[in-house]
């Protein structure tokens, strides 16, 4: 039925003939009438509309009312038809300003639909994604070759006594190796452990050999900020204990877990160094992983990198724990997780890895 209404209408879109529609439909002869038709034209939004019809329908002060109130000076023979008349005007009047409003609100409401729209064909936004920090990512690819190789990891506290981080490490009071490491006290007793060492100890105490485990964690020195050291970095620490472990088992393991770091061709050395923990005590080299052993600026031309330190078990350290040491021997090592990340990423300045600029990180 509607749709049969519509289809009967002219179709003409123009906005003069919907007025002048208004106008053939209801007008009036009253002289007010084209008054107001000429005002209505000039209205754009329904702000003026309102004035508009205050101006004409106003209770008050509306031009309307103030016809109304003439009627009594008409003589009594011309009154009736004279307001006639005027309610024409009233009734025209108020027709042209509905059809006026509805036609203002529908265009009201076109412009805001067509501001707020929402282009959909705009790119969208990327939301930024976290990736693994490159220290932690280094530390469970460690982590894993280790494990793969049947290595248990335990963890243990970041504050340490004096006894778990040095004594039981065979490293008595006034001994040298305590100068070397600047240790952040808490109290006489306490202190930031210098290194994952003491984890070994407290291993040991609780559990029997054989035994296959790495301790990687938080370590804390006094040391300034500059390209190579920081006061916390991390590390790894490993020991194996049984019977009849050799220097040739360290060795093996070690070759064993570069060359799945870093490639097939990865050799590793050993040179006689000293621990108080180990005897004997090696620094450990791998051949430059960068110019593959010919010499570069990284290995400073010799083509050997130093990575870490490692050695064999000390007697004194395995009677401390209760240990029989002639029954067992062991190896231990410990390496800097941010050292190998280092290498591994090819980064020139540890900084890098703790300020945890997002430029940077998003790069691994
Ligand atoms: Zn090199």
């Amino acid at each position: 039925m509607i749709l049969k209404a519509l289809d009967s209408l002219p179709r003409r879109r123009n906005k003069l003939w919907k007025l002048e529609t208004v106008v053939d439909t209801e007008s009036s002869s009253h002289p007010l009438w084209n008054t107001f038709q000429l005002d209505l034209e000039k209205v754009t939004n329904l702000e003026g509309l309102t004035e508009v019809r205050d101006s004409y329908l106003g209770r008050q002060r509306g031009l309307v009312a103030l016809e109304m109130r003439k009627l009594g000076q008409f003589p009594p023979s011309e009154r009736p038809e004279a307001g006639r008349v005027l309610n024409e005007l009233k009734n025209a009047v108020l027709k042209a300003l509905e059809t006026r409003q509805t036609e203002l609100k529908k265009r009201r409401d076109e412009s805001r639909v067509r501001e707020e729209r929402i282009d959909t064909t705009l790119p969208g936004y990327n939301f930024k994604t976290g990736g693994i920090h490159p220290i932690r990512r280094v530390w469970r690819e460690m982590e894993d070759i280790f494990v793969r190789m049947g290595y248990t990891v335990v963890v243990g506290p970041e504050i340490e006594s004096d006894h778990y981080n040095f004594e039981a490490l065979n490293i008595p009071k006034g001994h040298p190796a305590r100068d070397d490491q600047d240790t952040l006290y808490i109290n006489d007793t306490l202190l930031l452990r210098t290194h994952t060492s003491p984890v070994q100890i407290r291993t040991m105490e609780q559990h029997q050999p054989p035994l296959r485990i790495i301790a990687p964690g938080r370590v804390f020195r006094r040391d300034s900020v500059d390209a190579t050291h920081s006061p916390m970095f991390h590390q790894m620490e490993g020991l194996v204990v049984d019977e009849g472990i050799t220097l040739a088992d360290l060795k093996g393991t070690l070759e064993v877990f570069f060359r799945e770091l870093f490639s097939e061709e990865t050799r590793v050395r050993l040179r006689p160094s000293y621990f108080p923990f180990v005897e004997p005590g090696a620094e450990v080299d791998i051949s430059c992983i960068f110019c593959g052993g010919n010499g570069c600026r990284v290995c400073k031309r010799s083509g050997w990198i130093e990575v870490l330190g490692a050695g064999m078990v000390h007697p004194r350290v395995f009677s401390m724990v209760g240990y029989d040491s002639e029954r067992y021997t062991g190896f231990a090592w410990g390496m800097g997780i941010d050292r190998i990340a280092i290498l591994k990423y090819q980064v020139d300045d540890m900084r890098l890895l703790f300020e945890n600029d997002i430029r940077f990180l998003s790069q691994f």
